[in-house]
């Protein structure tokens, strides 16, 4: 029997109920190894365009990779099919799974180019039905299916640029929904023992805990790093004080700003594309309601807001000390124009590029005594104090103050990130260039 080579990719199966397509992702690897398939990559955790208004949670969509002798082919995407129903939120409206199995060893250029628009943009079923049919992949959905689109994108994100690792553990269903229940210590000493080369484990500012999540999903950690061995080891320096079910080890674009897409001019910013831009401050920052921060930037082509939200810690603090003329770079994801605000960038990250000089307006010295003089009013000159001399043509003189703010780039705190923004401690780590992937020995269990 000849050996043949499968990509397996599905999305939007989760709600905000429960469930989470990475489970499935867990589910299956243990199935499929026992039906006797080969894994030839980790399983593929590919975050897409976090600013697509319909996303699922996490917007994460799945691929599994495999080589299997032939006459084994059918039964494994049955059972794909089989777990994908049972383990998806089918009753939850806006949950609509989809899944595609392409049977070729290598992922055709086009898909890999649908799943970089899929990531950084906005894709069309329409888009993705064509590429199914011209690459004979097959492709289930359940309701709308649209969970096709990210099931694609799965498949055509090879991971062959920068990319990280997570481990993640799962609870047993008993569990779903309850407190999680690991203990904390363990996971600053992880956290000590592993920085930088695993990330996002702790917030620095506030000191919470980021690698267990809060929802009702099945998951009740995930270390993120950079290699699989580094974030394996972590996984055996947390305790949990639960029972876990199943752990998995996957290859992810988390934290690679892998959504992120340059713009020449903006006036070519579009809704619900994440962008990087750059301007000029033409708008000193205000702060609103909610206490988030806003200013605006232009370059000849557009103005647009820019928006830092409350928790977004260190970076609202830099946004917010920036004058106009200030030459910046901003990323985030564009919102749409609504009735009472224009098309918003909402910022991820600040690159200050150049600092404007900073005047403030001062009344003059006393050409006598050196003392500053009082103002007589609006235009009406300045009077000194001490030696009651009056200097009605004397005007107020402008010095240039200090700047509390530095060039440099500010990212929004670990606990808002988005789980694709690259941190501050991985620039520098970016990987290039992976010809093949080679799995550890132990990289899942059961
Ligand atoms: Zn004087």
């Amino acid at each position: 029997m000849a050996l043949k080579y499968m990509h397996i990719g599905f999305d939007d199966t989760d709600s905000p109920r429960g469930g989470c397509t990475t489970y499935i992702a867990a589910l299956l690897v243990e199935k499929l190894e026992k039906l006797g398939a080969k894994f030839t990559d980790y399983p593929n955790l590919v975050r897409l365009n976090p600013n697509v208004p319909w996303k699922t949670r996490g917007n994460g969509a799945l691929c599994l990779r495999i080589k299997c002798d032939e006459n084994i082919m059918d039964e494994i995407k049955e059972t794909v099919i089989e777990t994908v129903e049972e383990n998806s939120d089918l009753i939850y409206e806006g949950t609509d799974p989809g899944i595609v199995f392409l049977s070729r060893a290598k992922v055709p250029k086009e898909i890999r180019a649908f799943a970089k628009n899929a990531i950084t943009g906005i894709v069309s079923m329409k888009t993705a039905l064509k590429l199914l049919k011209r690459f004979k992949a097959e492709a289930l959905g359940f309701k709308s299916g649209r969970g096709i689109i990210g099931g694609l994108a799965a498949v055509g994100e090879t991971l062959k640029g920068d990319h990280t690792f997570e481990i993640i553990a799962y609870r047993i269903p008993e569990n779903w929904g309850t407190k999680r229940k690991v203990d904390e210590k363990s996971i600053i000493e992880m956290d000590r023992a592993t920085a930088p080369y695993t990330f996002n484990n702790v917030d620095p500012e506030t000191g919470r805990i980021l690698i267990t999540p809060r929802g009702p999903d099945p998951i009740l950690f995930g270390v993120r790093g950079e290699t699989p061995e580094i974030v394996k080891k972590a996984f055996e320096m947390v305790k949990p004080l639960e029972p876990v079910e199943r752990w998995v080890i996957f290859r992810t674009n988390h934290g690679t700003d892998a959504h992120l897409k340059k713009v020449e001019q903006l006036s070519q910013i579009k809704p619900y594309h994440p962008v990087i831009a750059r301007g000029i401050v033409a708008v000193n920052p205000r702060i609103v309601p909610r206490r988030h921060v806003i200013f605006a930037i232009e370059d000849g082509s557009a103005r647009v807001d820019c928006a830092a939200y409350a928790p977004t810690g260190i970076l609202r603090k830099a946004a917010s000390k920036l004058v106009v003329g200030d030459c910046v770079e901003v990323y985030g994801g564009v919102r749409p124009p609504t009735q009472n605000h224009p098309i918003t960038i909402n910022l991820e990250k600040l690159r200050v590029l150049r600092l404007a000089p900073k005047l403030v307006y001062r009344n003059p010295l006393c050409p006598q005594c050196k003392k500053r003089l009082k103002s007589m009013g609006r235009n009406k000159g300045f009077r000194c104090e001490k030696c009651g001399l009056r200097f009605p043509d004397l005007v107020k003189i402008a010095v240039r103050v200090k700047r509390n703010l530095e060039k440099g780039l500010y990212i929004t705190s670990p606990r808002s990130q988005r789980h694709l923004t690259k941190p501050l401690g991985r620039y520098g780590m970016e990987k290039r260039r992976v010809s093949e992937v080679k799995l550890i020995e132990g990289w899942h269990f059961p």
